[in-house]
């Protein structure tokens, strides 16, 4: 199979590191452990993330994202448990394949970014119409965190396998029997100390 991976939040923990940014720009001081708490009470998950929790317009978080720093994405942790299984279908013979909305601007960054991570080689795509992308190369699943691009995919016919997260912790997925895996180490933190 043709597998596809997203990468903010997929496979690394952009989370963390994009908090402390925003925090930065809109002079604010909110820790994971804060956020868990607001998104319990207050997030919907069908609205964009950072726009809810700084309260500020989309297309700002979008410029921002855009924009971000180059520390951002070269210091993103790795999830471990995401490297351990896209080595594990690699090794039963699937193809992977990157695919991510980043600006391709940070090419350089990000291809770096999966090599020193370990990741096993594969095409980088780097596009915000990840359902017509991957219809076009014939990805037969693709692991993937964003509701919004869940959606795009299923509404193609692409299969997908829904990456625990913050921003989509709440969505009821059954009408779209996407399946879920759970390995972000955050979000493990918060659960153990919530149960
Ligand atoms: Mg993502």
């Amino acid at each position: 199979m043709l597998i596809a991976f997203d990468i903010d939040d997929t496979l690394g923990c952009c989370f963390s590191a994009s908090l402390a940014y925003f925090n930065k720009c809109f002079n604010k001081n909110y820790f994971p452990e804060e956020v868990a708490e607001w998104v319990n009470s207050h997030f919907d998950c069908e609205h964009d993330f950072f726009s809810q929790l700084y309260n500020i317009r989309c297309e700002d978080v979008t410029k921002i994202f855009v924009e971000r720093s180059h520390e951002i994405l070269t210091e993103m942790p790795v999830f471990p448990l995401a490297l351990i299984e896209v080595k594990r279908l690699v090794s039963e013979g699937h193809k992977p394949v990157y695919i991510t909305a980043r600006d391709s601007r940070w090419k350089g960054i990000t291809s770096n970014w999966l090599m020193s991570a370990n990741f096993p080689h594969g095409a980088l795509y780097f596009t915000r119409e990840k359902a017509n992308l991957a219809l076009e190369l014939g990805v037969d699943l693709f692991y993937e965190d964003s509701v919004h691009n869940i959606r795009s995919l299923r509404k193609v016919g692409v299969n997908c396998i829904l990456v625990d997260a913050f921003p989509n912790w709440g969505w009821n997925n059954e009408k779209y029997s996407v399946p879920r895996v759970h390995w972000n180490p955050l979000l493990s933190n918060f659960l153990s100390v919530k149960s």
